[in-house]
């Protein structure tokens, strides 16, 4: 029998060495004053510096410490994804390497997934010791997501310090740079009851962000494309479809104006304007242009989603 596990710890990092050892320590404490079983689960993302050397050495003295090396740079998602994969606990947490995230927030957080009955909660860093220049856009970053995924309980979609109920990081899948999304990943997955802690934040003790400003850009496009495929992924026709028809009927309401009155002036002997000289003209051609080609669109994107193999996934929580 597997012996039972309360939490894992999925630490992903890239050039964190000076942090690892202080990390892993304070986890310990924590973890031990509370009696919590758990795991370590250190996730190199590629490090150029000797943190996987500082991991192996932390695993070879301490048996819950375990290390999972990229050979080169993915990305936060994929160090995440590959954790997820391994987390044995029955509550996963997920806390950034550098030393901002409070290992001491663990037992509530877990308590809140255990007793308060939630499949997820993020931190939120009330109080952030982070510049300006990304506090503001952080702001507005999140103002966009509550919007755009109904979760508007959430004030810090980003929050590296999160917990998780098992079958949740188990059922979904982050991949890119979703890991900012992940509740509405979740959310998307039926896991609907997410719930927030606010958490104690740190400036950055050692090292220096990974991150530059194109997080927000690329945050926004990975944003409109979860927002799209959680509506439309498995039916694009519905909305290409519907763009296309429209576009197409409004070009041809005006096709049918242009030629009207052009057979209503022949008839009546008014000299007849060139059909090109109508505005109505130019906007029969665009639009029906662009109907069908949205209409076509739709189809390749039918076809391409009735060849996924996610066509048929769906989350199933019991059977009996
Ligand atoms: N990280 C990673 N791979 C990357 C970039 C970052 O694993 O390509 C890790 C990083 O080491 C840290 C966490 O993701 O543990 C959050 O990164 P960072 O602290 O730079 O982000 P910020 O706090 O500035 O949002
Ligand atoms: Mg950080």
């Amino acid at each position: 029998m597997i012996p039972h596990m309360d939490i894992s710890i999925i630490v992903p990092l890239y050039n964190e060495e000076e942090s690892l050892p202080e990390l892993h320590a304070w986890i310990k404490r924590v973890c031990d004053n509370n009696n919590l079983s758990y795991e370590v689960i250190f996730v190199n993302d590629g490090s150029t510096d000797t943190s996987w050397q500082v991991i192996e050495r932390l695993a070879a003295a301490n048996p819950e410490v375990h290390g999972i090396s990229f050979r080169r740079n993915y990305g936060k998602s994929p160090a995440l994804f590959c954790g997820f994969r391994q987390a044995k606990g029955d509550v996963v947490i997920t806390m950034d390497a550098d030393l901002q995230d409070s290992p001491d927030e663990i037992p509530e957080l877990r308590r809140m997934i255990v007793e308060d009955g939630y499949d997820l909660v993020s931190g939120y860093k009330q109080k952030r010791y982070d510049p300006l220049s990304k506090t503001i856009p952080t702001k507005l970053f999140n103002a966009t997501a509550r919007a755009v995924s109904g979760i508007h309980n959430l004030h810090d979609f980003n929050c590296g310090l999160k917990a998780y109920r098992r079958d949740v990081v188990k059922n979904i899948e982050v991949y890119g740079e979703m890991h900012r999304y992940i509740p509405i990943l979740a959310k998307n997955a039926g896991f609907t009851r997410i719930g927030e802690k606010v958490v104690h934040h740190q400036a950055r003790k050692y090292g220096k962000t990974k991150f530059g400003l194109d997080r927000f850009v690329n945050g926004y496009l990975d944003l409109m494309s979860l927002w799209f495929l959680g509506r439309f992924g498995q039916k694009p026709m519905h909305v290409f479809g519907l763009l296309g028809s429209l576009m197409f009927l409004i070009g041809l309401i005006a096709v049918v104006v242009v030629g009207a009155s052009k057979l209503y002036a022949l008839a009546n002997g008014i000299p007849a304007r060139l059909v090109t000289d109508s505005p109505y003209f130019y906007i029969s051609l665009t639009m029906m242009l662009l109907g069908t080609q949205l209409f076509v669109a739709g189809f390749l994107g039918e076809l391409i989603s009735r060849n996924s193999d996610l066509r048929n996934n769906y989350q199933i929580e019991k059977v009996i």
